[in-house]
């Protein structure tokens, strides 16, 4: 336990008539080591890890270890996995709050260095946030791992000498020499796309027959006309039906609705970088037709790159609210109609990238980390 902590304590006991000079520091000291009692921030799934920590098999409480909400009356916090650039400020909001002495546990790769997410546009590591006292290596760290970490927090309280678990430090990877023996994690490999012009997504499979289906893909082009490209029994319980363009949107999703055809599943972007297009992809589905409930009807059609623009659908379907925000900011497609555009909603605002799922975003390296261990 740092001086700073031994101090609280001696004041807080003075402040409730305890004379403070009777306490000898190894007490405090003691006393600290087995009330941790951790406000655990679960960023993903190492909460599965740290939550079979606690329960039975492993009880941490054995060390006196004891997960607790609120961060105002902790002394210790777990974070649990990945960080991203808009949690970061809710650890850093979380730390702030807690009392002195407070102790950090970072758990996993992805609080160490990015994890499976590594270099990319929006996770960010712990140890860039908050100081951290030690840390849990593994994706998922075990049970085991997680309470070695709880011994080390305990040996850091009673002043002894703890040796790092691990050391991130930073380089200039420019400045490896090719024959140094530590090398740097490999970039995230890169799928070149630049020979994919087209994919035929309204491909039906071999001899398939539905009645219902057909009967439902003959109503759409009776009422669509000309503005149906094609229209399928993909597979049964598959529709598929591809637009002419993005204006015919809005008649098909209303004849859909008054089909049955309730809600929006998802609404996806397929970059055809090289068409220059944009293929928007709608799933429809339905929760209260009976007939209709096991059928799938994915409706597509191409806008172009450079002028992504298409209606917006919430005032039919208010479930499609959140996801054509998130395709504006991850693709920078404009649903027009849809009063939170031009505003970020699932990156942070000062995230510094614009789009960062079209292709030809490129993830900027970043100078080097290596994790020694
Ligand atoms: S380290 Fe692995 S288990 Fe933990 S948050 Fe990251 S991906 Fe999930």
């Amino acid at each position: 336990m740092g001086d700073t902590g031994v101090n609280t304590l001696k004041i807080t006991l003075k402040s409730i008539g305890i004379d403070i000079k009777l306490l000898p520091d190894s007490w405090a000291s003691w006393g600290t080591k087995f009330s941790i009692w951790p406000a655990h921030l679960v960023t993903a799934c190492c909460g599965v890890e740290f939550a079979h920590t606690s329960a039975p098999g492993y009880d941490a409480e054995r060390w006196g270890f004891l997960p607790i909400f609120g961060p105002r009356q902790t002394n210790a916090i777990v974070i649990e996995g990945t960080v991203t650039r808009k949690m970061a400020k809710v650890v850093k909001v979380a730390y702030e709050q807690m009392p002195y002495p407070k102790f950090v546990i970072a758990m996993g790769s992805c609080a160490m260095e990015g994890g499976v997410f590594w270099n990319s546009y929006h996770v960010v590591r712990v140890s860039d946030i908050v100081p951290v006292d030690a840390w849990v290596m593994g994706c998922p760290p075990t049970p085991e791992a997680v309470i070695r970490a709880i011994r080390m927090v305990q040996d850091k309280i009673e002043g002894k000498e703890v040796k790092p678990n691990i050391r991130p430090s930073q380089f200039d990877l420019t400045k490896l020499k090719p024959d140094k023996p530590q090398r740097p994690p490999n970039p995230p490999h890169r799928i070149e796309f630049e020979l994919i012009k087209d994919i035929n997504v309204c491909k039906p499979m071999p001899n398939v027959k539905w009645e219902l289906g057909q009967k439902l893909v003959d109503g759409f082009k009776s009422t669509l006309g000309n503005g149906v490209k094609n229209a399928v029994v993909r597979n049964v319980n598959d529709l598929c039906i591809t637009l002419d363009s993005a204006g015919r949107l809005r008649e098909a999703v209303e004849s859909a609705f008054k089909l049955g055809f309730d809600h929006v599943k998802s609404i996806n972007v397929i970059d055809l970088i090289n068409a220059g297009v944009f293929r928007m992809e709608y799933v429809l589905g339905s929760y209260m037709n009976k007939e209709l409930m096991p059928v799938l009807l994915t409706i597509y059609f191409d806008v172009p790159r450079d002028e992504a623009k298409v209606p917006s659908i919430i005032d039919l379907y208010p479930g499609a609210d959140y996801q054509e925000r998130e395709l504006y900011d991850l693709f920078g497609v404009w649903f027009e109609g849809n009063p939170w555009m031009g505003s970020n909603f699932l990156l942070d605002p000062d995230t510094p990238v614009k789009y960062p799922l079209r292709k030809e975003y490129r993830i900027p390296s970043l100078k080097g980390v290596v994790v020694e261990r």
